[in-house]
C-alpha cells in the first residue's frame, strides 16, 4: 500500500500522491496533522488517569458535511511533518502519561503511519496503539493495521445508502463498514487491566443524526445480531449542526430531541445491549474546536502536547 495509484480506501481514486496530485481525501504524500493531545473526553477505558493521546491527522476520506474537525479534514488547517516527528510525537504522548496512542482518521496517511510505529516502538513504545476511524476501510487496510492495532475506534455511521450518498457520497458505505467492523472484532475479544484500562478489543460509535433514527434503530439491530459480547458499542448523540463554509450537502438543523433520546434508550433495551457506552444527551456546541488556535479545545477535556500553530511541542 503506498500514495502511488493510490487505494488506501475504499475511494479507490487511483491518484499519484507522491506527484502532488489529491484524492477525495484532499492530501498528498505529505503527512499533515492538526494537532497532538493528550485527551480526556474519551469512552472511560481509553482515557484512563492519563488520557488518550491522540494524534489529529489533517484531511478525511469521508468529508460529513456537519464535521465538527471541519477546519483540519476538509480545510487547510494543519502542519506539515515529517515521519520522524511523528515518532518523536508518540514517545512525547507516552512519556506525558498517556494511556493509548490515538490515531484520528489516519487511513490516507498509512504509509507514513506503520513506518513511524516501528520507528517509535524500537525506541521503546510500550502503550496500546488505537485506531480511531470512519468504519470506511479496505481488506487490505484492516489486514494492515491488524499487525500492529490493539484497539479499534472505528464509526458505524448510517445504515441506509440513500443516507450515506448522500451525506457522505459512499452509497457503498453500508456494506463496507459492517464487514470491515466483523474483520476488526473477529479473533480479537475484549482485553482490560486490572484498572479497567482496555488494552484490546473493539468499540464503534455510532453519532444519531436527528430526524434519522430509522438509521439508528437498523444499526442497533445489526450491532445485536452481529457483533454483542465481541465489540462494545458507543451512541454519541451529541450532533450539533456545524456549518462548513462552500457545503451544499443538507444537514440537520437541530440537536438531538429527548423523544428521540427516550427511543433510542428504548431499542437498546428491546435488542438486549446492557454494556457500553451511551452518552448523556447534549444540546450546546460550546465544546467545539477551533484549530486556528494552537490550543483548539475550550474545554479541560484536552492537554496540547505539540501544537500544528506553533510547529513545536507545547506545556499547557
Ligand atoms: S486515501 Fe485519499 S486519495 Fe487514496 S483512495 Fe482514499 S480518498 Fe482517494
Amino acid at each position: 500500500m503506498d500514495y502511488r495509484n493510490c487505494r488506501l480506501c475504499p475511494r479507490m481514486c487511483g491518484v499519484d500522491r507522491t506527484a502532488g496530485i489529491k484524492g477525495f481525501c484532499g492530501q498528498s504524500d505529505v503527512l499533515r496533522i492538526g494537532t497532538a493531545a493528550l485527551h480526556f473526553g474519551e469512552e472511560p477505558p481509553l482515557t484512563g488517569e492519563g488520557g488518550s493521546g491522540t494524534i489529529f491527522f489533517s484531511g478525511c476520506t469521508m468529508g460529513c458535511p456537519f464535521c465538527q474537525n471541519w477546519q483540519i479534514s476538509r480545510g487547510q488547517i494543519g502542519a506539515e511533518i515529517s515521519v520522524d516527528t511523528l515518532t518523536d510525537i508518540m514517545l512525547e504522548l507516552e512519556r506525558r502519561g498517556a494511556e493509548n496512542i490515538n490515531f484520528v482518521t489516519g487511513t490516507h496517511f498509512l504509509p507514513s503511519i506503520v513506518p513511524a510505529v516501528k520507528a517509535a516502538k524500537k525506541r521503546g513504545l510500550s502503550i496500546p496503539l488505537l485506531w480511531n476511524c470512519s468504519g470506511y476501510e479496505t481488506e487490505e487496510a484492516i489486514d494492515l493495521l491488524d499487525t500492529f492495532i490493539d484497539i479499534y475506534l472505528p464509526d458505524y455511521k448510517a445504515s441506509e445508502p440513500h443516507l450515506t450518498k448522500r451525506l457522505y457520497q459512499a452509497e457503498d458505505y453500508p456494506r463496507i463498514v459492517e464487514k470491515a467492523l466483523i474483520r476488526m472484532a473477529s479473533g480479537r475479544p475484549l482485553e482490560f487491566s486490572e484498572e479497567g484500562l482496555m488494552r484490546r478489543g473493539v468499540i464503534i460509535r455510532h453519532l444519531v443524526l436527528p430526524g434519522e433514527l430509522e438509521s439508528s434503530r437498523k444499526f442497533l439491530k445489526w450491532y445485536a445480531e452481529e457483533l454483542l459480547e465481541k465489540a462494545l458499542v458507543s451512541v454519541m448523540v451529541q450532533y450539533s449542526p456545524v456549518h462548513i463554509p462552500g457545503n451544499k450537502i443538507k444537514i440537520p438543523e437541530r440537536y438531538i430531541s429527548h423523544e428521540e433520546y427516550e427511543r433510542l434508550l428504548d431499542w437498546m433495551d428491546e435488542y438486549g445491549i446492557e454494556e457500553g457506552f451511551f452518552q448523556d444527551l447534549e444540546q450546546t456546541n460550546d465544546w467545539l474546536p477551533d484549530f486556528r488556535n494552537s490550543v483548539p479545545f475550550p474545554s479541560k477535556q484536552t492537554r496540547v502536547i505539540w501544537s500544528a500553530v506553533t510547529k513545536d511541542f507545547i506545556d499547557q
